[in-house]
C-alpha cells in the first residue's frame, strides 16, 4: 500500500474518532467534508443547482466565483436552515468543527499537509442576532453581517 493511502486512512480514522460534532449526511463540495450539524451552507445557482458545503466559509468561497441565487445557512442555534442573506455570523471564534484539530496532524507525522485551511477562520451563521452576540462573548470572534462578508472578499 502505499504510504500516502496509509496515510489518508489513518487520518480518516483519527479525525473520526477526534471530532466530537455529530456529522450530517451530506459532504462538502468544495473541501469535500463532511457536513457538520449545525454548520451546514447551502448555494443555489441561477441554473437551479443547489450545492451543500460543510459550513458558511467553504459555501461563499464556492459562490464568490458562481452566479448565486441565493444562501442558504444554518442557524448554529436550533440547527434549522434560514436565508443567509439574514443571518448574523461569528467569524475566527473558538468553535471551528470542521477543520482538523492541530494536535492530530502533528501525531500523524507522516503527512505533510499545509497548514491553510479552508474552513478557518471559522464562520458559524445565526439568525437571531442575540444568539450570535452571546456565542461570541463565550467563544471569542468577530460579529459580521452577510452583505460585510460578501463586500469583503
Ligand atoms: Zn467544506
Ligand atoms: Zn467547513
Amino acid at each position: 500500500m502505499a504510504i500516502t493511502t496509509r496515510c489518508a486512512l489513518l487520518l480518516g480514522l483519527c479525525w473520526l474518532m477526534l471530532t466530537g460534532c455529530a456529522r450530517g449526511p451530506q459532504t462538502c463540495a468544495v473541501c469535500d467534508r463532511d457536513e457538520c450539524t449545525g454548520m451546514g451552507f447551502r448555494v443555489t445557482l441561477e441554473s437551479g443547482k443547489t450545492i451543500t458545503t460543510c459550513c458558511p466559509r467553504c459555501g461563499l468561497h464556492y459562490g464568490a466565483s458562481q452566479k448565486v441565487r441565493a444562501y442558504g445557512a444554518t442557524d448554529f442555534s436550533t440547527g434549522q436552515s434560514f436565508d443567509a442573506a439574514a443571518a448574523t455570523f461569528v467569524s475566527g471564534s473558538d468553535v471551528h468543527p470542521c477543520s482538523r484539530p492541530g494536535a492530530m496532524r502533528d501525531a500523524q507525522g507522516c503527512c505533510a499537509m499545509t497548514t491553510y485551511d479552508r474552513c478557518l477562520p471559522s464562520l458559524v451563521a445565526f439568525r437571531e442576532r442575540e444568539a450570535a452576540v452571546a456565542f461570541q462573548k463565550k467563544h471569542g470572534g468577530e460579529l459580521i453581517t452577510f452583505a460585510e462578508l460578501v463586500s469583503k472578499k
